[in-house]
This record gives structure tokens, C-alpha cells and sequence, in this order.
């Protein structure tokens, strides 16, 4: 089974989808983390994030892999908490706005889906990477709330951050996931939708699973 989640940022799709995976006993894929370490080598290499020749063959020729759930690598190097600082999160969106980018991209995540049940969450999940999976959720929340949720999520690793500075960053980027070429974040014909605004994790999940285990 392939349950996709989709959404914009920090409206709490990881979470969920995590929760989800595990009670469900379903392998979870957080398609984000592989843009952002895909981020991570090309800041690393020097290579500007509108090169997509440049950034295409990266893509080609990096191995980006998870090993224990969810600890993510990027050739061979462990870069799960790197991967979330603000200078990766203020870049990703332009790496991963390119097509040819997306399209490798897109094709190593149908892989991992191959031999597995599955929860993978992100932007184009539903439409690109699983357009057969059984259930597509579309999980949003208000941009203040989204705003809100990351700037506790921030504060708690110690990153000093400012609220408005947040909500414009959450902005800047949903404007560039909703408007790329390819790959864009959009609400399908065949989308479940979620507003998490008023809802607790615990909420959103009991949600889903009733949704899935209905049917
Ligand atoms: O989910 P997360 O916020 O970590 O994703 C980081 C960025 O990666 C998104 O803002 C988006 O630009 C990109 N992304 C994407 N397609 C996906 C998942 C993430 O373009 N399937």
C-alpha cells in the first residue's frame, strides 16, 4: 500500500506521517530531507543553486540514502541535523525548482516505493513520485499557525529566530513550491484535505488512520 502526504511547509506532514508509518508498521520516506541533503552537497561544492546543469549531474551522481528510519545520508556522510539549519532551508526551494532536478529526483524515491508499504511525504507525491498510491492527503494550516509551530521547533534546538522572519521565509518558499514549472504543490481532484490549525498531532493522526483503516 503507498499512502502520499502532501502540503505545505510546517504544516506538520513529517509528524504525521511518521506517526502514521509507524502504526501502520509502513516504511516512512521524508522526501524533503532528500532535496535538503541534495542542498547540503551543493552549498558544500560551491554550486549555485540556479546552475541546473550543474545541479542535475549532483543529482545524478550523489547517493542519498536513509539507514536506521530516519537518518539520512548523503554520500556517505551523515548529514540529518545539518540538513534543517536556515541557510539549507533558505536555499532549497531553488534546487529543487529545477525540472531535471525533480525528474532524478522523483525517480529514486519510485524506488524506494518499489518494495515496500509505504508513507512518503512532500510536495508532489500524489501527482509525480506515487500518482497510484491508495491515499493522498493534503495537510495544511493557517501561515500563522505554520509560523508558529517552526519557531517553537527552532527555539527548542537553540536557533535564535525571529516570528515575522518565519512567516515570510514559510511564504517565500510556498509561493516558490506552488508556482516551479514541475513538481508544484497543488491540492489534486482525488486529495483528502487536513486543515491542522486547530487540530493536535494526536487529532491528525487518529484522522488519517481512521480514513485508512475505513477504506
Ligand atoms: O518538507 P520540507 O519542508 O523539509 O521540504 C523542503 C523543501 O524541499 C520544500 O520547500 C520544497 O521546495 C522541496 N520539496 C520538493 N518536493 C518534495 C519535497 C520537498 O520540492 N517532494
Amino acid at each position: 500500500m503507498k499512502i502520499a502526504i502532501d502540503g505545505p511547509a510546517g504544516a506538520g506532514k513529517s509528524t504525521i506521517a511518521r506517526k502514521i508509518a509507524s502504526e501502520l508498521d509502513f516504511v516512512y520516506i521524508d522526501t524533503g530531507a532528500m532535496y535538503r541533503a541534495l542542498t547540503w552537497e551543493a552549498l558544500n561544492k560551491g554550486i549555485n543553486t540556479n546552475d541546473a546543469a550543474a545541479l542535475q549531474k549532483l543529482a545524478l551522481s550523489s547517493d542519498i540514502h536513509f539507514e536506521n528510519g530516519q537518518q539520512i545520508y548523503c554520500n556517505n556522510i551523515n548529514v540529518t541535523s545539518d540538513i534543517r539549519l536556515p541557510r539549507i532551508t533558505e536555499a532549497v526551494s531553488g534546487v529543487a525548482s529545477h525540472p531535471a532536478v525533480r525528474e532524478i529526483m522523483v525517480e529514486k524515491q519510485q524506488d524506494m516505493a518499489l518494495t515496500a508499504d509505504i508513507v512518503m511525504d512532500g510536495r508532489d507525491i500524489g501527482e509525480c513520485v506515487l500518482p497510484d498510491a491508495e491515499y493522498k492527503f493534503f495537510i495544511t494550516a493557517s501561515i500563522e499557525e505554520r509560523a508558529r509551530r517552526r519557531m517553537k521547533e527552532l527555539q527548542a534546538k537553540g536557533i535564535a529566530c525571529d516570528l515575522q522572519e518565519i512567516k515570510n521565509d514559510i511564504a517565500a518558499r510556498d509561493q516558490s513550491d506552488m508556482q516551479r514549472p514541475t513538481g508544484a504543490l497543488k491540492i489534486l481532484d482525488d486529495s483528502i484535505i487536513i486543515d491542522t490549525s486547530n487540530l493536535s498531532i494526536d487529532e491528525v493522526a487518529a484522522r488519517l488512520y481512521a480514513i485508512i483503516r475505513e477504506g
